[in-house]
């Protein structure tokens, strides 16, 4: 049984720590997001591109930060930021995700609340348009945090979400990239899929642009005015991914995390590589267990731990106290941030600040 002298000490510790948790709270709202890492090149870039993309990561932006300057919470920011990411055919992740090799979008999400580390993923789901709500019934609707498959999207109907036919995911650009890089790997190509367009002609295939790496993947993590911070990333995962291979953004821990007491961080990558470092909860535990800034923790382990084991990508990150840190070790990393108060700031190439 608790003596009074206990509880008291209970009482005043809980208050001193609530005091310290809030004294390094900002009270002010933040954002940051990606679209992406990989061989972003200016040289390979046209103006028009280059603008579109601007253009969509400040929208994405912009719609966090309306949630956030009504008071709203940081996991509402981050759902409609990413659902109109989702909805962007220039990103990896709901329409315009990357093929796999037979032919489908298989989609991945995340989400997870760093005021209570509740969380919810899916992986490989075919028919919800905007995956990052799924992962975020799975975690307020579902007594678990990672769903898959058919599972996953049965979930989504059970949920309510909106349902779409799979061909609501393909873009012609992606199509043109997949069957280039399997010709080029010498596996078979599937068939067109249902429901796409009709094929263009054999000279437009050609004029689709395809990269050495199909990135697009997207993410955000937002602090709110009450000091709880949290993180998303939707995905289609890497192009001719084969024998139902799941990346790192739907696993927390790996390429989405999120604690009051560190920080809240989305990756994006070759995810394989993301996967064996823990990368998110590792830039997390040297915020918290080394007191490391946030951008010497993100700096660790892109430019550390990542390029020793000759993994690439990125990672964007938020803390309670309003620090925000972006770090990544390819040429390219779509990014965007805001503060409350503050200019939006857009990248995309290294040489960028
Ligand atoms: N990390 C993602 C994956 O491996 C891909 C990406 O971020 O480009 O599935």
């Amino acid at each position: 049984m608790k003596t009074v002298h206990s509880l008291l000490c209970g009482v005043i510790m809980s208050s001193v720590l609530t005091a310290a948790a809030q004294s390094s709270r900002s009270g002010h709202w933040a954002i940051v997001l990606h679209g992406g890492a990989g061989v972003i090149k200016r040289s390979e870039m046209d103006a028009k591109t280059e603008a579109a993309y601007r253009a969509s990561l400040t929208r994405a932006l912009e719609a966090g930060a309306q949630v956030l300057n009504r008071g709203g919470a940081s996991m509402d920011a981050i759902e409609a930021s990413i659902r109109i990411l989702e909805d962007d055919p220039l990103f990896n992740a709901g329409r315009g995700a990357v093929f796999a090799a037979d032919g489908r979008n298989e989609l991945d999400a995340a989400m997870m609340d760093g005021a209570t580390l509740r969380a919810g993923a899916v992986a490989d789901v075919t028919r919800t348009r905007h995956p990052i709500s799924l992962a975020r019934a799975v975690m307020e609707k579902s007594p678990h945090v990672f769903l898959v498959g058919p599972g996953a999207d049965q979930f989504s109907v059970y949920a309510g979400l909106e349902q779409v036919d799979p061909s609501f995911f393909f873009t012609e650009r992606r199509w043109q990239a997949l069957i280039k890089q399997l010709k080029k790997e010498g596996l078979p190509i599937p068939p067109r899929p249902k429901g796409a367009p009709p094929p263009p002609t054999k000279a437009q295939a050609e004029l689709e642009p395809a990269h050495a790496r199909e990135y697009g993947t997207v993410g955000m993590v937002a602090l709110d005015r009450s000091g709880d911070v949290a993180a998303g990333t939707s995905t289609g995962g890497t192009q001719a991914k084969r024998w139902g291979r799941v990346g790192d953004s739907p696993l927390i821990g790996a390429g989405t995390y999120a604690s009051n007491q560190s920080c809240a961080v989305s990756a994006t990558g070759t995810g394989e590589y993301f996967i064996r470092l823990t990368v998110a909860r590792t830039v997390c535990a040297l915020v918290q267990y080394k007191g490391y800034k946030l951008q010497q923790a993100a700096d660790e382990v892109i430019h550390k731990e990542l390029a020793a084991i000759h993994g690439d990508g990125g990672v964007i990150a938020i803390a309670p106290d309003g620090q925000m840190a972006w770090s990544f070790n390819t040429p390219g990393m779509f990014r965007a941030k805001l503060a409350e108060g503050g200019k939006v700031q857009v990248g995309i190439y290294n040489d960028e600040p």
